[in-house]
């Protein structure tokens, strides 16, 4: 038997989004446990928005296991946070109740900011870069990139990897200081456990650099600085398999009908960010477009040239988003539009 270091990550109560939550309790086992070895365990909701005083206990349920190699005998427990009967999902359980299928196929791009200060990382005090946005999108040399930045996104990454989180890529993005990472997995809840994850993984990293990440949309608001975007990169066995125009315009006709609902869930502030300009069509547009990066939905050349077959990018997701929700929406405008 081994002591493990069992870490529970959950979503607290905060609004509009939520922050990730993590604490340790140590069993044993006698080897890496699974998930349904893991017992339910308990939190002081009063103190995370998500209980009174006076009833303050809430259920942390694991729902995913990730070997946590920062740690030895590391894990780290994705949770639900459920009420005290231990069945009954909290309102802030966002999890619970979204629609899911394995043969749906996501690839979340997280974007985001290293601050350091109150700025991002690289940024002078009380200003900007020389250097204005051009030369950072997948840059490389110090005077673009500085030195702690890379060795996070690496380290990160490493991280991610060990954790087998399914992370399909790295680059730097258009900003100074900002960078991106790619997620993808079959079946909503497991990619999005996985990103959750991933940004846990990530905040805490940050922490022996003494720099956070910021994942809100515009963090340098209305300047001609990119923003951050989380696209959701999306596919179905019948999108993968049969597709075809007529099956595809009827798809898009329903993203349009639904664009408020899409919105409504796409991330916080989403407005400072869709703007039209740096690559976004405007949050009360709707538009799809081959190869466009200023559309709402961008359709891969190979779709297209495939027979209008494989996967579609939502370019509208942001930074902050919640994935579960973005997935689950995703899924139900999907739902609407029936197969030919
Ligand atoms: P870009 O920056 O050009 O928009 P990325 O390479 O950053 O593209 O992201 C593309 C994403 O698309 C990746 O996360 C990848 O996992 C995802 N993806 C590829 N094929 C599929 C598919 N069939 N279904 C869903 N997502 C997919
Ligand atoms: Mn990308
Ligand atoms: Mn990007
Ligand atoms: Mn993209």
């Amino acid at each position: 038997m081994a002591k493990y270091k069992l870490e529970y990550v959950w979503l607290d109560g905060y609004k509009p989004v939520p922050n990730l939550r993590g604490k340790t309790q140590i069993k044993e086992f006698a080897s890496f446990p699974k998930l349904e070895e893991l017992p339910n365990w308990g939190f002081d909701g009063s103190s995370t928005q998500q209980a009174e005083g006076k009833s303050s206990d809430c259920v942390l349920k694991p729902v995913s296991v990730y070997p946590d190699t920062t740690r030895k005998n590391g894990v780290l427990v994705m949770c639900e946070v459920m009420m005290p009967d231990g069945v009954t999902p909290h309102p802030t359980n966002g999890r619970a109740t979204i629609l899911d299928d394995p043969g749906a196929w996501f690839g979340f791009e997280q974007e985001y900011f290293l601050y350091q200060d109150g700025r991002p990382l690289g940024f002078p005090e009380g200003g900007f870069p020389l250097i204005g946005q051009g030369p950072y999108y997948c840059g490389a040399g110090y005077k673009y990139m500085g030195d702690i930045a890379r060795q996070i996104v690496e380290e990160h990454l490493d991280l991610c990897l060990d954790a087998g989180i399914n992370h399909e890529g790295i680059n730097a993005e258009v900003a100074k200081g900002q960078w991106e990472f790619q997620i993808f997995g079959k079946g909503s809840k497991k990619c999005a456990d996985e990103m959750w994850m991933a940004r846990y993984i990530l905040n805490r990293l940050c922490e022996k650099y003494q720099v956070d990440v910021e994942y809100h949309c515009k963090p340098l608001g209305d300047t001609d600085w990119n923003g951050s975007g989380m696209h959701a990169n999306f596919s179905t066995d019948y999108l993968r398999d049969v597709g075809g125009k007529e099956y595809f315009e009827a798809l898009m006709a329903a993203f349009a009908k639904f664009v408020n609902e899409h919105i409504a869930v796409y991330g916080p502030d989403n407005h400072m960010r869709l703007t039209g300009l740096h690559e976004t069509q405007a949050i009360d547009k709707f538009s799809y477009g081959i190869a466009d990066r200023g559309a709402s939905i961008r359709v891969p050349h190979s779709f297209a040239n495939n027979g209008y077959k494989g996967y579609l990018e939502d370019r509208r997701p942001n930074s902050q988003g919640d994935p579960y929700q973005i997935a689950s929406r995703i899924l139900a405008t999907i739902a609407t539009v029936p197969k030919p």
